[in-house]
């Protein structure tokens, strides 16, 4: 396997993800009215632990069994990239959200947003739109090059933004699993909803910790 980004791994400390299915940060109510119990149940205990049952299936007795999420990621394609792609894009999707979140970026992240789309609701409307756009199943993604410059990346089925050397910051799931019990076809209203829940303080950090990783480096 060849690893074509190393720099990913010394990132973000939580790009070395263990495959397994993780449990929520919150419980399967604390998220009301924005998303239920019942989409929390099916999109955590059924939809993403099958993807963590199939990748584990996938690498045993292969070259993979000992990888990382995020070595399979850079380096399979196929079943194995789709599942664990959809291991690591759900993991990152619901430790994103919390049921008192901070409601807007702050600090360095919101200076970027401003600077690269003008406001935080220009942000919105803008990510709003692309996942309206994306035809079939993907996922949106708030993204960041090495150097903090954000960019909205729409990909289709598992698509991550760091198969393209970008880091993901937020990520919208734009699968019908993830609204339709809520909202039947309305995305936009399952769109708009994740709007209330997305806390902002982890987005902050995962955007800090981008940056604080590049100010290391110029240091070597
Ligand atoms: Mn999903």
């Amino acid at each position: 396997m060849i690893f074509t980004t190393i720099k990913l791994f010394l990132i973000m400390a939580t790009t070395m993800s263990k495959i397994e299915l993780k449990p929520l940060p919150y419980g399967y109510k604390d998220l009301e009215p924005y998303i239920s119990e019942q989409t929390l149940i099916y999109h955590h205990d059924k939809h993403l632990a099958a993807y963590v049952n199939k990748t584990l299936e996938l690498i045993a007795d292969t070259a993979y069994a000992d990888a990382t999420l995020e070595q399979i990621m850079l380096s399979a394609d196929g079943a194995l990239f789709n599942n664990a792609a959809q291991v690591w894009n759900h993991n990152f999707y619901f430790e994103q959200f919390a049921p008192k979140p901070q409601t807007k970026p702050e600090g360095r992240l919101a200076e970027a947003i401003d600077s690269a789309f003008g406001s935080y609701r220009k942000l919105r409307e803008r990510m709003t739109a692309e996942a309206l756009s994306l035809f079939g199943s993907g996922w949106v993604w708030l993204a960041s090059d090495a150097h903090g410059k954000l960019k909205i990346v729409s990909k289709p089925n598992a698509g991550n933004p760091l198969t393209d050397g970008l880091y993901p910051l937020l990520a919208i799931d734009v699968w019908e699993h993830a609204y339709y019990i809520d909202h039947r076809n309305a995305r936009v209203e399952g769109v708009n909803a994740l709007w209330h829940i997305i806390d902002w303080r982890i987005v902050d950090a995962r955007y800090d910790a981008i940056l604080n990783e590049q100010h290391h480096d110029s240091l070597k």
